[in-house]
């Protein structure tokens, strides 16, 4: 089949170009030429842009700039990059600058997991899904970078970067802002994952074949090989949350890639502690960062962090042994949390008798008032926030203390007000 190759018609206009990597660029130029992308998909896709504010100009600019008008649209539809630069090279217009930019490859790509591949607990959707993660469609902007169907490939995923998504999705898990399938089963499965992932060696290796669903023949899907790469899938899917979770790949050379999970927050969840509501009306873009990860009982004074953390080699409420972990710096670490007694947000201060040394659940369950302290120094399971029937004794645990750390009892008191323990 030959396909007419429409005339280039250029704008002068370079600033938006310029303005781009190369990588976008080459980008941009495949969604529209070979996948047949509108400008505002591109917009979205590539430069993360609002499709109806922006209306598609960025990638319009671009496309304009190089040449490829509407005549250009979808009209190498479905063939593979080495094809279209095979066609372009025998036209008798000067397709080298574009060809240089086909031949650039995004090692970089973004997968999020969708109903279909997260845990059952945690769907918000009809269906069960198929559990795998879903690819792309059956089409050359799928397999250009995946490779063919039935291939196999490995993935290789860094415990460090699981245990840091653990934590930054914790706050959705115990506070979920949507309407998941079965919210307790789904914390519960969150905190078992825990311990999956804890095991783990520090750089884990998984295998999988591209794949085609069994119910929607059109898409490619990741299908896990082995039982290893079943059961950490499984732990992947437990701990997925449609909306929020992100698979960044990076493909590393021929059928191996790299998975870094990242937790978008893509609203902002109320905080308990504070009565006012004015931060759900600021747009999320122009939110302090701090938000991402909103429990408000963080203690930020790094001096006093450190000084805590060498204290303690275990939840002060629950005896846990912090995990160990290798650090970016390639420091051996422990996995704690430093956490307010008296919030800062309500006045409370950066001092040694105001914070705790907890692990990342005790935590929560703290800020949530789920767990207080009473003034005897014992960790006591609330009443008013469960269910009465659920305890039947309000004990948990005798309070950790190191003799070198003193807690101002006010404080103490002043958590269980605000939890409504009195
Ligand atoms: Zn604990």
């Amino acid at each position: 089949m030959k396909i007419e190759i429409p005339n280039l018609q250029f704008e002068e206009k370079a600033s938006v170009f310029k303005k781009h990597t190369n990588i976008e660029i080459s980008d941009t130029i495949k969604g529209w030429i070979i996948y047949g992308d509108t400008h505002r998909q591109l917009d979205k896709k590539i430069f993360n842009l609002n499709p109806t504010e922006r209306k598609g100009w960025e990638s319009w600019s671009i496309l304009a700039h190089l040449g490829l008008k509407k005549e250009f649209k979808g009209l190498f539809k479905d063939m593979t990059v080495d094809n279209v630069i095979n066609v372009l090279k025998k036209d008798k217009q000067d397709f080298s600058q574009i060809i240089s930019y086909l031949k650039l490859e995004n090692p970089f790509r973004i997968i999020t997991a969708d109903d279909s591949f997260v845990w059952p607990n945690n769907k918000t959707g009809v269906g069960n899904g198929e559990g795998k993660a879903f690819l792309g469609p059956q089409k050359s902007i799928t397999y250009d970078y995946w490779g063919e169907l039935n291939e196999f490939i490995k993935v290789s995923i860094l415990k460090q970067n699981l245990l840091d998504y653990y934590f930054q999705s914790k706050n959705e898990f115990y506070n979920p802002t949507k309407n998941y399938r079965n919210k307790i089963k789904m914390k519960q499965e969150f905190n078992k994952a825990y311990e999956d992932i804890s095991i783990l060696t520090e750089n884990i290796e998984l295998n999988f074949q591209i794949y085609t669903g069994k119910a929607d023949k059109t898409r490619v899907y990741l299908r896990p090989e082995g039982e290893f790469t079943s059961n950490v899938t499984k732990t992947l899917r437990k701990i997925s949350l449609k909306n929020y979770t992100q698979f960044v790949t990076e493909k590393l050379g021929d059928k191996k890639f790299e998975f870094k999970l990242k937790f978008i927050p893509s609203e902002v969840i109320p905080n308990p502690a504070t009565k006012s509501n004015n931060l759900l009306q600021i747009p999320i873009s122009e939110l302090p960062k701090i938000l991402e990860r909103n429990t408000y009982s963080y203690v930020t004074n790094e001096k006093l962090v450190k000084e805590i953390k060498k204290m303690y080699s275990h939840c002060q409420f629950c005896r846990y042994k912090f995990e160990d972990y290798i650090n970016s710096n390639g420091d051996r670490k422990q996995y704690s949390e430093a956490a307010h007694i008296k919030p800062k947000s309500e006045g409370g201060l950066d001092n040694l008798n105001n914070i705790l040394c907890l692990c990342a659940n005790c935590h929560s369950l703290f800020d949530l008032g789920t767990l207080y302290i009473d003034d005897n120094y014992v960790v006591r399971k609330s009443q008013k926030l469960l269910n009465e029937s659920r305890y039947e004794d309000s004990y948990f645990n005798e309070l950790e203390l190191n003799e070198d750390h003193k807690l101002e009892l006010r404080n103490i008191k002043f958590h269980r007000k605000l939890t409504k323990n009195n």
